[in-house]
């Protein structure tokens, strides 16, 4: 991490800078020069170990390096940093796979080499901290084959408008439908929380899709949901997602911690600046940049 800060890590554009002679082009994609900020932010290849990995997000285009570091060390939970630097550290360690020993570089396999290191690391090392202890309900995972996860989430801008994100992803963590939601509504953030969950359910059903496992990190919704508990004022709107949910096949409602929620977050809060939009497949580069953005303001 040090030197990736200080951008000395030898790619191929540190080596030229220090004079050594060989061709800078990236040994992953081979479509432009190997600088750090391609490698780690930017390379066609890495942006999708990243969106596999459990974090499921894409690095901000036309963002420094090093001020993405800064973000990420200061601002997210210490789970999430711990995999954000072995990702970083297996991008690195693969890639010299590729160039030393001619290993294929492949996304899905270094994001999955990352999250097993996170998960033996922490489960060898369960006195660091007892947070570090569950690996699987503090990161996102993939659902089983045959499923589809839809996770949702809720924002309110400034001045208490509502947002909502939506992201839905197979068993091989793609990205099959993205959208943001700004419905022009005030709401109190339990009602949010609940009038998301039957907005994520009626855009499930529209979609036509069946085995879906829905995920919120607002407990006492899910709570309510499954029937756990009872709250007046959002009564009757879990009677709204009961009555939707009804028509779908296999489906469950489940709580999932906020860092397991990162990508439909992240879609709820730029909703805020582009209001309702869909995309089947994931949303666009530019979309989640918005949001990336927004950590350094
Ligand atoms: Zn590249």
């Amino acid at each position: 991490m040090w030197r990736l800060a200080r951008n000395i890590i030898p790619t191929r554009c540190n080596l030229r800078r220090r004079g050594v002679v060989l061709d800078t082009v990236c040994p992953l994609c081979f479509d432009a020069d190997e600088s750090s900020n391609h490698l780690f932010m930017a390379c066609p290849m890495t942006l999708q170990v990243w969106f596999a990995s459990p974090l499921g997000f894409q690095p901000p285009p036309q963002t420094d390096l090093n001020a993405w570091l800064q973000s990420w060390l200061s601002a997210k939970e210490p789970l999430a940093v711990q995999l954000f630097c072995v990702c970083l550290w297996k991008i690195w360690f693969f890639r010299n796979q590729a160039i030393f020993n001619q290993v294929v570089f492949e996304p899905r396999m270094v994001a999955a080499s990352a999250h097993d290191f996170v998960s033996e690391f922490n489960l060898a090392n369960p006195t660091r901290s007892v947070d570090r202890l569950q690996i699987p309900a503090q990161v996102w995972i993939a659902p089983p084959t045959d499923f589809l996860k839809a996770n949702i989430d809720a924002g309110r801008d400034k001045h208490g408008k509502v947002t909502w994100g939506l992201v839905i992803r197979n068993h091989e963590s793609e990205v099959l439908f993205a959208a943001t939601q700004s419905p022009d509504i005030m709401a109190d953030p339990l009602l949010v929380e609940t009038l998301g969950l039957r907005w994520g359910i009626q855009t499930v059903l529209e979609l036509q899709l069946s085995n879906v496992m829905f995920e919120l990190d607002a407990s006492v919704v899910v709570k309510c949901f499954n029937g756990l508990s009872t709250i007046a004022s959002i009564s009757p709107f879990i009677s709204d997602c009961h009555d939707l949910f009804g028509s779908l096949v296999g489906s469950s409602v489940s709580f999932v911690n906020r860092s397991c929620n990162v990508a439909a977050h992240e879609l709820a809060q730029v909703a805020k600046s582009i209001g309702s939009r869909t995309w089947v497949g994931n949303a666009p580069l530019k979309v989640w940049s918005l949001f990336s953005l927004d950590l350094f303001l």
